[in-house]
């Protein structure tokens, strides 16, 4: 079972909300409207990747604390 450990990179961010749509339980909106992790547990594992792959932006990364793999985006090869 994966350990995952969800970033948002704010730079990147555009602020169109679809991972707070997506994951309400895990991502909110701060105080300039950028998204943030504010609970690593607060949905299902499908469902926080599924929000990483609904960013227009790109800006959320998913990683397997466990074994160390990045999930999301996938590793380029
Ligand atoms: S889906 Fe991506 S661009 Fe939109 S608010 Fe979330 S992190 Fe930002």
């Amino acid at each position: 079972m994966a350990q995952l450990k969800t970033t948002v990179n704010k730079a990147k961010c555009i602020a169109s909300q679809d991972c707070v749509q997506t994951a309400p339980g895990v991502f909110q909106l701060d105080d300039e409207g950028k998204s943030e992790v504010y609970d690593q547990r607060g949905a299902p594992d499908s469902v926080i990747l599924a929000a990483a792959r609904a960013c227009p932006a790109k800006a959320i990364i998913v990683v397997d604390e466990l074994t160390g793999t990045q999930l999301f985006p996938p590793p380029k090869k």
